[in-house]
């Protein structure tokens, strides 16, 4: 079995392994914990995780079930790597430097005494999974998210024991996706093993920080990544076949790379396929269907792929648009149970006080939000055994003591702010051939009529 942290995680955190600190909604950081080296000289030695929400030494990390919240450091972390003496009486209290942006300091910042107002916030500490890396991972590039490569990986048939060639790289994140889909940390059966992500990245730069983000991750053994101009040389590894089912497309100019995913010889563009002379390899399984899927931003990139993919004895091309949208549920007390001036809930007698009533609330949730926003830029920053003073209500009922459905109605809405479009996946499947021989095959094993 793999010992990636994505395939085969450990049921506690420990020192080596990636993980996702949450700092906030959509705000994630990836960090490899490191083990502390203890007290030298009157120093901690170990790393530091520096946030705006507090120091979080990476000793606070380890060994806790993942998930676990973890509140910031009361000790000053000496952050951005300033070395203060640990002391026994309170000269110095200084508190650390909260960066804007997460940042894991250098190896050797120090851990010193008590700081009076050090932050108390906290964090939560998550398991690595694709779709964490997704929105965690260094952007190189334009990435594939969560519902496009949830969608293109059931598309092209990707499971345990399928092999697929993937190009462009670029930052990882369907690549990451496609591992876990292919390979499933537990093979049951031994073709399950076969499973393996033939990725290619013409970028140099890009090629090799993807290299070491696959070695870190321990995913080396079923994502073999290629330095490759796939329009020039096409998907061929080390000389030999990748015998892929399923292949994805994330390239400028996909139609310049199909003519290399064919079962014959490449043509150039605009010759009909030519049977093959023998000495070309195919990088395809001959004995199975393959299944494409190719992502363009422009319908004019579309229409290009699929007439080349027609050109080429491609069937069943079809194109999809993912409108993923995230939708909230909440409660909203519109017309009904509003708190009176005196806290008691009261259901309106007339509109017009209903009216005012909801005016002056949503003026005071507003400057409530503001106020919260100026103050630590999320909610996050609260200190967890405060925050039950955000949830009281304006008549001083603490929230689950209340009916809920004198809390408001239930109403959902679409968050406007996400981006629908994000590309526009064709997809399209090249049948198995079928010869002379695979006929009798067939006959033998199944005869007509008998
Ligand atoms: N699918 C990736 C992900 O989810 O992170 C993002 C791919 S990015 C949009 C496109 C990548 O294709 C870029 O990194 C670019 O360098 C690479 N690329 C462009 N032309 C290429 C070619 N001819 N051969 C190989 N890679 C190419």
């Amino acid at each position: 079995a793999s010992s990636s942290p994505f395939l085969n995680p450990s049921a506690r955190s420990r020192p080596g392994d990636l993980a996702i600190v949450l700092l906030a909604r959509d705000s994630y950081q990836p960090i490899t914990l490191e083990q502390s080296t203890g007290a030298v000289d009157g120093y901690v030695e170990g790393k530091v995780l520096n946030t705006r929400f507090g120091s979080f030494p990476h000793s606070t990390f380890l060994d806790v079930p993942w998930g676990s919240q973890i509140r910031a450091s009361h000790v000053d972390t000496g952050s951005r790597g300033r070395k203060r003496k640990l002391e026994a009486s309170g000269e110095d209290t200084s508190t650390p430097g909260a960066d804007d942006e997460a940042k894991d300091s250098e190896a050797g910042s120090q851990l010193t005494r008590k700081a009076a107002s050090a932050p108390s916030g906290f964090v939560h500490i998550l398991k690595p999974s694709p779709e964490l890396w997704t929105s965690a991972l260094p952007h190189r590039t334009q990435v594939v998210y969560t519902p496009d490569y949830s969608y293109i990986l059931s598309r092209i048939r990707a499971r345990p024991g399928t092999r697929i060639i993937e190009a462009g790289a670029g930052s990882g994140s369907f690549t990451h996706a496609s591992v876990r889909a292919v390979y499933n940390g537990l093979p049951q059966k031994p073709e399950d093993k076969k499973g393996k992500v033939f990725s290619f990245e013409f970028n140099e730069d890009r090629y090799h920080k993807m290299q070491d983000e696959i070695v870190e991750h321990k995913l080396a053994d079923m994502v073999h990544l290629t330095h490759r101009d796939v329009y020039g040389e096409g998907f061929l590894v080390e000389g030999k076949s990748p015998e892929a089912t399923a292949i994805f497309l994330d390239l400028p100019a996909p139609w310049k790379a199909l003519k290399h995913i064919s079962r014959r010889r490449p043509q150039t563009d605009g010759e009909t396929p030519k049977p093959d002379d023998g000495n070309w390899i195919s990088p395809l399984d001959p004995k199975k269907s393959v299944h494409i899927c190719t992502f363009s931003p422009c319908i004019e990139q579309v229409m290009r792929t699929v007439t080349e993919l027609r050109r080429l004895g491609w069937v069943d091309v079809d194109m999809v648009e993912v409108a993923h949208k995230r939708i909230n549920v909440l409660r909203e007390k519109v017309g009904l149970n509003l708190p009176n001036k005196k806290g008691c809930n009261l259901t309106p007698a007339n509109v017009t006080e209903s009216i005012d009533r909801l005016k002056e609330i949503n003026e005071k949730t507003k400057d409530f939000n503001n106020a919260q926003k100026e103050k630590d830029g999320d909610a996050m920053a609260v200190d967890p055994k405060d925050s039950g003073k955000a949830n009281r209500q304006g008549n001083g009922k603490e929230e689950e003591d209340e009916k809920p459905w004198a809390q408001g109605r239930v109403v959902h809405r679409p968050e406007g702010e996400l981006k629908t479009h994000t590309s526009y996946l064709v997809f399209a499947v090249l049948p198995r051939e079928w010869s002379e021989e695979d006929e009798a095959a067939a006959s033998a094993r199944w005869p007509c009529g008998k």
